[in-house]
């Protein structure tokens, strides 16, 4: 039986997809979020940018290019206003040899043109409206969203009841019920809890085996020049540059070592993380570097969640003290695993959420309502949340399966 009730912690594009995926179902949704506003963190850039980035025909690649085709219909179902979102095109540039080595090898796996097709630099130049030195991978469909908007638009539901300044610190379970305690003493009841609150899951005891990585990242925006106002897709070399959305270019993004989770996050911008960006942007065009370098008008930093093998991790989490005191055997069926019945994590998706986190939250409502899932068992085994633990466990197999629920 689907579950009446959910809470889901965070209101980011995972907690506010998972907030979609489950109200489209007829559950009662419950989105709790510790800021007075949602996408406030990770997700609050002024523009994020849609799309994947391939390799080959890996699994790594068909996950993106999964969560990618998923994001494109989700976006264009909600009818979002053209202001905040445009599939305008985007070019991956092969700025070096090894770009130009991948782009070049993705552009041989038989894409139908309507989503990709490689272009010459004269092509590249006349899609994006500036000179472009490079040969490219050219994503027709690809584009830019405005995450506030794109999260303000998913909860609009009537299924889907928003609490701002509630910060959880505590998930209890008593008799099949969950409660969420919060900072301010309110204790929310529901049936089944979303953890989608990124790097600080693993700060509820429930879900402390869960370890991720915090990397910090700072965007740069730029004032909008005559020339930069030519500039008609969205264009990457080892960063991004978007078109004029709001007056501003978004340059994005540094990626800086990771830092443990639990650390302190620094929210500072930095010259040198401007520099960096700038370096981004030479890659793309020398004209348009010599044109903006001295246009930033402002910046933003945030953390990003991952994991190291960059895959999300999505589904049931397990009672870590319970399979530490009586593991089960390497050959067992994933049914043997002591589960937290109705405790699942949403969480990092790195320096991709817009194109993963919709299809992570559909997968989760399938997986809840025991609907067929969206993508093949491989693949969602592959985001099983428990896998880290798992494979220190030696239990590799298991590590590999999602944990379906009956
Ligand atoms: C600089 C930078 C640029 C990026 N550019 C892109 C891009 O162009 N395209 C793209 O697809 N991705 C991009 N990303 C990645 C993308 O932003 C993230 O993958 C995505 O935002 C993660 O969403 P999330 O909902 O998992 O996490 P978050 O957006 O961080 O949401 C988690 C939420 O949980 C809340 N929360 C945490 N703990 C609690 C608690 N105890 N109680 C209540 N609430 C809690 C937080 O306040 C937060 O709102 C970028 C990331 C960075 C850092």
């Amino acid at each position: 039986m689907p579950p009446k009730t959910a809470i889901i912690i965070g209101a980011g594009i995972a907690g506010c997809s998972s907030a979609y995926a489950l109200a489209q179902r007829g559950i009662q949704v419950t989105l709790v979020e510790r800021h007075a506003d949602i996408a406030a963190e990770a997700s609050g850039n002024p523009v994020a940018m849609l799309y994947p980035r391939l390799s080959g025909d890996d699994s790594a690649s068909q996950f993106a290019f999964a969560g990618y085709l998923h994001s494109l219909a989700l976006f264009e179902s909600l009818n979002l206003d053209p202001q905040n979102y445009q599939n305008c095109g985007l070019l991956q540039l092969g700025f070096n040899a090894r770009e130009l080595a991948r782009i070049q090898k993705v552009a041989t796996q038989n894409y139908p043109e309507n989503i990709l097709k490689l272009v010459t630099s004269q092509e590249a130049s006349a899609l994006a409206g500036i000179t472009i030195s490079h040969e490219a991978l050219y994503f027709p469909k690809a584009g830019w969203v405005q995450p506030k908007q794109l999260c303000q638009r998913l909860i609009q539901h009537e299924n889907i009841s928003l609490r701002t300044l509630n910060n959880a610190i505590n998930i209890m379970k008593n008799n099949d019920i969950f409660e969420i305690y919060s900072l301010d003493s309110t204790i929310l009841k529901a049936d089944i809890v979303i953890t989608a609150n990124a790097n600080d899951a693993q700060k509820f005891s429930l879900s402390s085996h869960i370890k991720t990585q915090a990397v910090r990242g700072q965007i740069s925006q730029l004032a909008a020049t005559e020339l930069s106002l030519n500039l008609k897709k969205v264009v990457c070399s080892d960063g991004y540059l978007s078109p004029v959305v709001n007056d501003e270019h978004c340059l994005g993004a540094t990626f800086s070592a990771e830092t443990s989770a639990l650390e302190v996050a620094d929210l500072s911008v930095t010259q040198a993380d401007h520099l960096s960006n700038l370096e981004s942007l030479k890659n793309i065009s020398e004209g348009l570097y010599q044109n903006l370098y001295q246009n930033i008008s402002n910046g933003r930093v945030s953390y990003r969640c991952s994991t190291p093998d960059y895959f999300p991790l999505v589904g049931s989490v397990l009672n870590s003290a319970q399979l530490k005191s009586a593991p089960p055997r390497p050959s067992s069926s994933p049914e043997a695993l002591p589960l937290i019945a109705g405790l699942y994590l949403n969480i990092a998706h790195g320096s991709k959420g817009f194109s993963s986190a919709p299809l992570c939250a559909e997968l989760l409502a399938c997986m809840i309502c025991n609907d067929a899932l969206p993508i093949s068992h491989e693949l969602a085994g592959l985001l099983n949340p428990n896998r880290f633990l798992l494979r220190e466990m030696g239990l590799k197999q298991l590590a590999k399966m999602p944990v379906l629920i009956k």
